[in-house]
């Protein structure tokens, strides 16, 4: 990163640095595809494509050839690469997954517990099969590790799968997880289980969230593990999503922790480790997904998660470290070289919208900064491109 000014007061206001890499994006499909690549490829050279796309799984190789080619098509004019993802299924055939490990835009597998977020009805329902050998998942699992592809981990359990008590509620074998509780029982008990079964997998565990998670991260340094932060967990705690009445815009699976979670994150994703990099997440939905009987999980920065990380690392004073954060911790994971282009940030009051309208006259929900910032006089971001 290079520093282009300071305030009289030393504190930066204008660098530039190499462009991010985003570990986790959803662009989509159809007509939100068509408004959101532009967002994304404005701000990562390189993004990682979440194989869920609504009535448009990528649970096959021909599929993942289909969906590359209309993204790579939608992406003209908005130069990005993007690597591709295997939805493991029970169901997965191995075969595929060894097909796909050939090609160099091949991104590994996405782990999706069933049910327990946007379209991951067809996930993996009973996790034991992840460890347990001659189970489909078992083989998908073992051929990635050997191809040195990630694989992206949704870390939550829906159900306890032993007696555990997490935080003050105890819970026995085979109780439905409070939702809050489903990250921590994945760090508990699954995820170790993968790694033992898989110990020379790379395994990204992504939107970590809890302290239980970052502990977890902490006691285990592994060379072959990542995790990545999303753009509005450091950002925002449940207060947000509730206060005066239940905020869609900011339902999002995993969902909002408390402050002290949030707090701990933020120390987390800017010290500058090794393990930690961007995946912002930004889950785009039609404003009546959001504002249904049941809400779409997600939070909508697909348009501000850079300049939303350029703040987190401003207010934790760790500016220095954004670009191994957002630009060459991934990089590393996925076997890339970051990028070569650069891009410049600065301070500047900017506004995302919270309303978008598609080409064919959807509208869908976008990011508005939380009402307690109205207080402070701030509506806005504080950090804008410089173009
Ligand atoms: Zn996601």
């Amino acid at each position: 990163m290079q520093v282009l000014s300071s305030d009289a007061g030393g504190k930066i206001i204008k660098f530039r640095k190499r462009k991010s890499m985003n570990g986790h994006g959803h662009p989509r499909i159809g007509p939100l595809m068509r408004l959101v690549i532009p967002h994304i490829a404005k701000r990562y050279a390189v993004c990682v494509a979440m194989p869920n796309p609504k009535d448009f799984l990528i649970t096959s190789y021909d599929r993942m050839m289909q969906y590359h080619t209309m993204l790579n098509e939608q992406s003209e004019g908005h130069p990005i690469r993007w690597m591709m993802k295997l939805y493991m299924t029970g169901d997965l055939d191995p075969r595929d997954v060894e097909r796909a490990c050939l090609h160099p835009d091949f991104g590994g597998l996405k782990f999706y517990p069933a049910g327990l977020t946007t379209n991951s009805e067809e996930g993996i329902a009973d996790p034991s099969l992840l460890w347990t050998r001659g189970s489909k998942p078992y083989e998908c699992l073992r051929i990635v590790a050997q191809a040195k592809k990630p694989v992206s981990w949704h870390g939550a359990d829906g159900f306890a799968r032993a007696d555990i008590r997490i935080e003050n509620r105890s819970y026995r074998a085979g109780d439905e997880l409070d939702t809050w509780d489903q990250e921590c029982h994945f760090v508990d008990y699954s995820f170790p289980r993968v790694i033992d079964a898989h110990p020379d997998g790379i395994q990204v565990f992504e939107h970590l969230s809890t302290i239980r998670g970052i502990e977890f991260a902490r006691k285990n340094p592994n060379p072959n593990v990542f995790y990545t932060v999303t753009a509005h967990h450091p950002m925002l705690d449940r207060r947000d999503m509730t206060r005066g009445g239940l905020r869609p815009m900011y339902w999002c699976q995993p969902v909002l922790q408390t402050f002290e979670h949030t707090q701990e994150l933020r120390r987390f994703a800017t010290e500058g480790r090794d393990d930690v990099g961007a995946g912002d997440d930004g889950a785009s939905h039609p404003k009546g997904a959001k504002e249904s009987g049941c809400c779409a999980s997600g939070v909508n920065t697909t348009e501000c998660s850079e300049e939303l990380y350029a703040e987190l690392f401003a207010e934790m004073g760790q500016l220095p470290h954004f670009e191994k954060f957002s630009a060459l911790v991934m990089p590393g994971c996925y076997g890339i070289e970051p990028s070569g282009d650069y891009v410049v940030l600065e301070r500047g009051e900017t506004h995302p919208k919270s309303i978008f309208t598609c080409d064919d006259g959807t509208d869908v929900t976008g990011y508005a900064q939380p009402d307690r910032f109205a207080a402070e006089g701030v509506r806005g971001l504080n950090w804008r491109f410089a173009d």
